[in-house]
């Protein structure tokens, strides 16, 4: 505590990152970064851009950028905000949506871990709705008056996947609530909908056939936001790139918080690398596909020795010792020179969630495991 912090920052309880050591060469499993290294084409294109050109401010609009993720979206470049990293991405998306002083904003008790950090900071009212025992979203928990919705999919730090169907009858109910008091004709305090935030941070590691994204519905559901990142399917976590996906008016919303803070989110060197890394997808999807063939393999090994696995469309796995604490575990993997990530609080205390890294680092994993499991 400072006398010279005013009364927001006393009350703040900042996100805490996962560590990022320095002192000592860990395999590093604790941050969901991708194992695989991003595409010669992307590192050529910052090259390319860190040149004379660094003495000019970068494009505010990030327009190449935003024609690029447009088509590789399949929707239009007003549709697209690009920002520095999702989480600053989400960051604006809570102050331009949500309300103070009205409805709360709901998400899941078990998710990312910054969504309270922003309600706060925003001074927006929030409220938890509880993961079933098995970790799993119910859809109909949100089909309540409320002010927005903040969903991961798949969810954080589970990996569990919900159907899109499942989302949208979420968006809808907020439509019908909101026409039901009026809509445009409502009295002003109510002429406010809800609007629902999906984060697909970890969507491209869902696989095909379970394809969970939202985005082809935004134009028939123009109150859904869908927040991306390249920071994990695109190997570029160190350079921050994140967008949101939506209707033109919740585009231009995030415009207007960004550009009453910093118009300038992007510099020159990240615009050029995601420009560069949306037109090399034939490279991603085939890392992302060994992904989540070694996930499906960890997963199976883990189970097999008898640890908890909750089924992950992610690039981590959730999973708990069938003998150890959380705390216990965690210790002796670092021991063993391996960094997992600890929610050490309430049900998910005893579970670690697990990084997928390459197929040798997770035979490392397994051996520290199986070296812990006699
Ligand atoms: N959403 C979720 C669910 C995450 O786990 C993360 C990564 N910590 C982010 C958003 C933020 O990712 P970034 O800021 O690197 O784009």
């Amino acid at each position: 505590m400072s006398v010279y912090w005013n009364s927001l920052v006393r009350g703040l309880s900042p996100y805490v990152p996962g560590e990022q050591p320095r002192d000592r060469k860990f395999i590093k499993l604790n941050t969901n970064e991708n194992p695989y290294p991003p595409p010669p084409g992307v590192i050529r294109a910052i090259e390319e851009a860190a040149g004379a050109e660094l003495r000019l401010y970068p494009d505010p609009s990030c327009t190449l950028l935003r024609e690029e993720a447009a088509s590789f979206f399949g929707v239009k470049p007003e549709q697209v905000f690009a920002g520095n990293g999702s989480d600053e991405v989400l960051a604006f998306a809570f102050a331009a949506f949500f309300e103070p002083g009205a409805k709360p904003v709901l998400f899941p008790d078990i998710s990312y871990s910054f969504y309270p950090v922003y309600a706060r900071f925003w001074n927006l009212p929030s409220r938890t709705v509880p993961l079933k025992e098995d970790f799993s979203i119910d859809c109909r928990d949100y089909l309540i008056p409320s002010g927005g919705a903040v969903i991961a999919n798949p969810n954080a730090p589970t990996g569990r996947g919900l159907p899109v169907r499942d989302l949208l009858s979420i968006a809808e109910y907020m439509e019908r609530e909101f026409a039901a008091k009026g809509g445009d004709d409502a009295p002003l305090s109510d002429r406010k909908e809800p609007v629902l935030i999906i984060d697909e941070a970890y969507a491209a590691f869902a696989g095909e056939e379970d394809a969970v994204s939202a985005v082809p519905y935004i134009d028939t559901h123009p109150n859904i936001l869908v927040v991306h990142t390249l920071s994990k399917s695109a190997s570029l976590a160190g350079l921050r790139i994140g967008f949101a996906i939506g209707s033109e008016e919740l585009i231009e919303g995030l415009c207007r918080v960004r550009d009453s803070f910093n118009s300038y989110t992007l510099d020159r060197l990240a615009q050029a690398a995601a420009a560069a890394a949306f037109r090399e997808k034939a490279y991603y999807d085939e890392a992302n596909r060994k992904i989540i063939v070694t996930r499906n393999r960890v997963s199976a090994v883990l189970a097999d020795m008898g640890f908890s696995v909750i089924p992950s469309q992610a690039n981590f796995v959730f999973v708990r010792h069938p003998k150890k604490s959380g705390d216990e575990f965690f210790a002796c993997l670092k021991g063993r020179g391996i960094l997992a990530r600890h929610f050490n609080t309430g049900r998910t205390a005893d579970y670690l969630r697990v990084s997928i890294g390459s197929d040798a680092e997770m035979d490392a994993f397994l051996e520290a495991c199986r070296g812990e499991n006699p």
